[in-house]
């Protein structure tokens, strides 16, 4: 991903904290693009970044930068993957990282942060309540706070992905993308990338992708505002979901979510979740694919968007799967 330096707040790449960033394939799905009558259906797999999981983009450049202003140790809040990755990339960098996680988050992303070096305190709440811990400790501390969207440069880390996508498909993008969504860092950082693209005219089309946020039904804030015309998303109650990574009942950047989505002639789709597991297993059985839960979501609200039409006859559908399917066992 350094290959986009120049479009990183990077000062220095070359002395960048980095654990191999590779650029992810983009994998076609010729059965279910066959199912859905598409005409190009991808999978970008960024279950192949350090650490398993998109959290690496993030992490890289906020790390990096993190050294670069002089910082020693922070907190943050997780789902799992964010912790495992900043983590990892603390302990590259030399970097104190303490991490809030649920006690229902993904066991692995837990242990993956322990044996990586992080203090791990496990929370009994949800992300929302492990980042009114972040925020406490950061102030009690005089550790910096690296919670989503309290910190600028994950966002930036995550652009890659909008930056690569546009490379890999000869810099005509997709019609369609979809993105599993939680705190929404990729959503926000693939469409800031496209702006930039366009700015700097290296596009071969300025027809920028449709933007589709995909929640679990268990967890679908964005989903309920989008459908209500509403700016701003509304906590979510008694959220669950398998797709852990997207359990985020209150994301601080909801409205930016909004404006985007719509922004792009977008939409916001929720997916129960037995359809999720059922997604996962046919894409492995089927296509040999492993996706993570969060994926599988993402791939099931194209399902349901061919399925209501909305699609159209669009011609590149693309999918992000954000996580190592290794990671959920089956
Ligand atoms: C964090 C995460 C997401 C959601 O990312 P946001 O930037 O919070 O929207 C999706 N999938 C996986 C696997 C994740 O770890």
């Amino acid at each position: 991903m350094w290959r986009y330096r120049e479009l990183l707040p990077v000062r220095h790449p070359h002395r960048a904290v980095s654990l191999g960033e590779t650029v992810t394939p983009l994998v076609s799905l010729p059965g279910v693009e066959r199912d859905l009558g598409l005409r190009r259906l991808l999978v970008k797999d960024d279950g192949l970044l350090p650490t398993g999981s998109f959290k690496a983009r993030g992490a890289a450049v906020g790390m990096s930068r993190f050294l670069e202003l002089g910082g020693q140790e922070l907190v943050l809040p997780t789902n799992g993957n964010a912790g495992a990755a900043w983590a990892a990339y603390g302990a590259r960098a030399g970097v104190k990282v303490h991490v809030l996680i649920p006690r229902d988050a993904p066991l692995v992303t837990r242990q993956e942060a322990i044996a990586a070096g992080a203090d791990v305190r496990v929370i009994d709440g949800l992300i929302g309540d492990a980042g009114k811990e972040s925020a406490r400790l950061a102030a009690e501390n005089g550790w910096f706070d690296a919670a989503t969207f309290k910190e600028p440069y994950r966002l930036e880390g995550k652009k890659t992905m909008g930056l690569e996508i546009a490379e890999q498909l000869g810099w005509r993008l997709p019609e369609v993308v979809v993105y599993p969504t939680g705190g929404g860092v990729g959503l926000l950082g693939m469409w800031k990338a496209w702006q930039e693209l366009l700015q700097l005219g290296l596009l071969k089309s300025e027809r920028l992708p449709r933007l589709v946020a995909a929640q679990s039904a268990g967890c679908a804030p964005v989903v309920a505002a989008f459908q209500a015309g509403a700016a701003t998303t509304e906590p979510w109650p008694d959220a669950r979901t398998v797709a852990f990574g997207i359990n985020v009942p209150s994301p601080l950047a909801g409205g930016l979510m909004l404006r985007d989505l719509r922004e792009s002639g977008g939409c916001a789709v929720s997916i129960p979740e037995d359809a999720i597991q059922a997604e996962r297993t046919a894409a492995f059985r089927r296509e040999g694919v492993h996706l993570c839960p969060e994926g599988a979501c993402a791939l099931a609200a194209v399902r349901a968007l061919a399925g209501s039409g909305w699609l159209g006859d669009a011609g590149d559908v693309l999918v992000l799967n954000t996580g190592s399917g290794l990671k959920y066992p089956l």
